[in-house]
């Protein structure tokens, strides 16, 4: 007899963020308006220590408008991880600047400073760590590279909603931040983005970019894009932000769980002073990708468990972006791409479901070994 598939993800929408959403079509104000303000205004208070936020149509977007807003152009590079979502490379090549790819640190999946430094030229602007999968990148390393040298630092905190490092939170390190709201990820608007801003400047240029360069209408001040969020939207995002909390300790059981009871793989460590919020658990396993899809396959038809393997092809390899690297080699990077599996964490999983998953993978890895 088969079970029922245990999701790799599940996003969580109840009642009130229906009731929410009904609130907002009745009133007829549909567009960005007092829902968007309440929503920047909340997530600001909980999430980044008070820094100001701009709620916008995407991540990806609030990535885009972030650079724009810091002046990356033409000329410019920003070194970013090559084991990452696309979007990380592709928002400082939308702004005509080149990504530098630098390589992790195996432990955390997150840049490693060293790395980095080896790949400082004198065009390099910023650094752009991605706090992957809800670890916190090395935040003091990083900042002590760009001190050396004179760069920015932007964070791509998209998959990190209340991470911190040494009692900081993530989004509150950087001149930008950004956060994703896509319903994969541990809150959701629907699609949305969160752009947390060290100052007030940036702040503006973030406002002034994403509705056509005007703050007062028709008094167009730069050229912008409409890349606004709708309070449909943020109507969602403010309920979900009330739960986020609570989620965020449940996902910590789960890989608590999960690190006491599995066998055979390596776990996801944390580093000292850092809170993970476990956007994904994510194991390595041995044996290089044959063996790595091998498990994946097993554990989906054999035992009913969804698992996700974030990222197989490094950014530095896709045909979209491997002509701004040429040659260039990450063997840590190749080594994670190989090796990595993310397995269920999410909250809405069972004390059955979470047996099931360790079952089902210590069973499988035990098989190939
Ligand atoms: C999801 C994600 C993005 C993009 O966010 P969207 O809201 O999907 O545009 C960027 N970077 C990383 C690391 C992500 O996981």
């Amino acid at each position: 007899m088969s079970l029922p598939m245990i999701p790799a993800a599940k996003p969580i929408v109840g009642d009130e963020e229906r009731a929410a959403v009904d609130a907002v079509l009745r009133s007829g104000m549909i567009a960005q308006g007092p829902q968007v303000a309440a929503f920047e205004e909340e997530f600001a208070a909980e999430l980044v220590d008070g820094r100001r936020c701009q709620a916008v149509s995407s991540g990806t977007s609030g990535l885009h408008l972030g650079l724009l807003a810091c002046g990356v152009g033409p000329g410019d590079e920003v070194i970013v991880p090559s084991f990452t979502f696309a979007a990380t490379a592709n928002s400082v090549a939308l702004t005509g600047a080149t990504p530098v790819f630098a390589d992790i640190e195996l432990d955390t999946f997150c840049l490693d400073p060293k790395s980095v430094e080896a790949a400082v030229t004198e065009r390099t602007v910023a650094i752009m760590p991605v706090h992957l999968y809800g670890h916190p990148a090395d935040m003091p390393g990083l900042q002590a590279v760009a001190d050396r040298h004179g760069l920015k630092i932007f964070e791509d905190a998209a998959q990190a909603h209340g991470a911190s490092l040494g009692g900081r939170k993530v989004g509150s390190f950087g001149d930008f931040a950004m956060f994703s709201l896509y319903p994969t990820k541990n809150m959701t608007s629907g699609e949305g983005g969160m752009v947390a801003c060290a100052t007030e400047e940036i702040a503006r240029q973030v406002r002034l970019l994403r509705n056509q360069g005007m703050e007062r209408q028709y008094a167009n001040e730069v050229i912008g894009l409409n890349e606004r969020m709708t309070d449909i939207h943020a109507a969602i995002g403010r309920v979900q932000l009330t739960k986020l909390a609570g989620w965020t300790r449940q996902r910590q059981e789960n890989a608590a769980y999960l690190d006491a009871h599995l066998e055979g793989v390596t776990t996801p460590p944390v580093a000292a002073d850092a809170v993970h919020v476990y956007h994904q658990y994510t194991i390595r396993v041995a044996g290089g990708a044959a063996e790595r899809d091998r498990i994946v396959t097993a554990l989906r038809e054999e035992h009913q468990v969804g698992s996700g393997v974030y990222y197989p092809i490094p950014n530095h390899r896709l045909s979209s972006l491997e002509h701004f690297a040429p040659g260039l080699e990450l063997p840590v990077t190749e080594q994670a791409a190989a090796e990595v599996i993310s397995l269920p964490v999410h909250p809405s999983l069972s004390e059955g479901d979470l047996e099931r998953v360790v079952t089902a993978v210590n069973t499988v890895v035990k098989a190939g070994a």
